[in-house]
């Protein structure tokens, strides 16, 4: 039992310890940040060497998110001149220059800091892009989305199944579980696609109308006597091809919503063609 003498006594001790202790002192670091990054700083603020002022030691990824860039949007770091991982701990007098993913310049061999994509492209979408969503399947892209799904499910499933998280929510981006994102400037859908579409490199994958735009699984061709119990008299009576979802059952066929859907891919690709 301590003895409450004692106990004053202690207390009056660390009160002059912590009285006595050196504040730390501020540090500062310098960042540049290049190209597309400049989107997500304030407009004030772009093109600018920005001071980041610190007392404590941060990490870069800590550092660069503070100016409210995701990591994922992060591809290459120069600390003082040198690559540097997310990891690093930041210095008082550090320059550090931040650089997005660049399509058309090939910085191997040096450091990447996202991960190259191996195989398909695969996406996982959070709950305000449902429509581009819904595009992304046209084009033929497996892309997973659930109006009700929680962030922290979103991030598990991109950690898990190798998806990129693709959302409009910094905050989302910013957890270290997910390595694999994009942070979606445009807000109409459109525009969203073609933006992914350029980020990514779509153009040359795309594969239209071979997934359900409603649940994401891949079609399968119906023969027309099997699914012709379920067709309005007119498009019985026009259409022999038709397509059907093994997910959730629904019947696809080149009516008058597939003619306005090939009317979008073919703007796409000649808007992607000519940027
Ligand atoms: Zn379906």
């Amino acid at each position: 039992m301590t003895h409450p003498a004692g106990q004053q006594r202690v207390t009056r001790d660390t009160l002059r310890l912590c009285r006595n202790k050196p504040k730390p002192q501020m540090q500062r670091a310098h960042f540049r940040f290049y190209a597309e990054l400049n989107d997500l700083l304030p407009q004030q603020r772009t093109g600018l060497t920005l001071t980041h002022a610190f007392e404590d030691p941060a990490s870069l990824k800590d550092a660069i998110e503070a100016f409210g860039v995701p990591h994922t949007e992060v591809d290459f770091i120069l600390a003082n001149g040198s690559p540097a991982p997310f990891s690093q701990l930041l210095r008082d007098g550090d320059r550090i220059s931040v650089y997005p993913v660049f399509r058309s310049l090939d910085l191997t061999p040096l450091t990447h800091l996202q991960p190259r994509p191996e195989g398909d492209m695969r996406f996982v979408l959070d709950t305000h892009l449902g429509k581009l969503a819904a595009h992304l399947r046209m084009l033929g892209f497996d892309s997973l989305y659930g109006s009700d799904c929680l962030d922290e499910e979103l991030a598990h499933i991109s950690a898990g199944q190798q998806r990129i998280l693709l959302s409009r929510d910094r905050g989302l981006l910013k957890r270290s579980l997910v390595t694999r994102g994009y942070l979606v400037r445009a807000t109409h859908p459109q525009e969203q696609l073609i933006e992914v579409c350029r980020r990514f490199n779509l153009a040359g994958s795309i594969a239209p109308f071979r997934r359900c735009l409603h649940c994401n699984t891949p079609l399968q061709v119906a023969p027309k006597d099997l699914i012709s119990h379920r067709l309005p008299t007119e498009t019985r009576k026009h259409y022999d091809e038709f397509h059907i979802c093994p997910g959730c059952n629904r019947v696809y066929w080149k009516g008058s919503h597939y003619r306005r859907m090939a009317s979008l891919i073919e703007d796409l690709r000649s808007n992607l063609l000519w940027s």
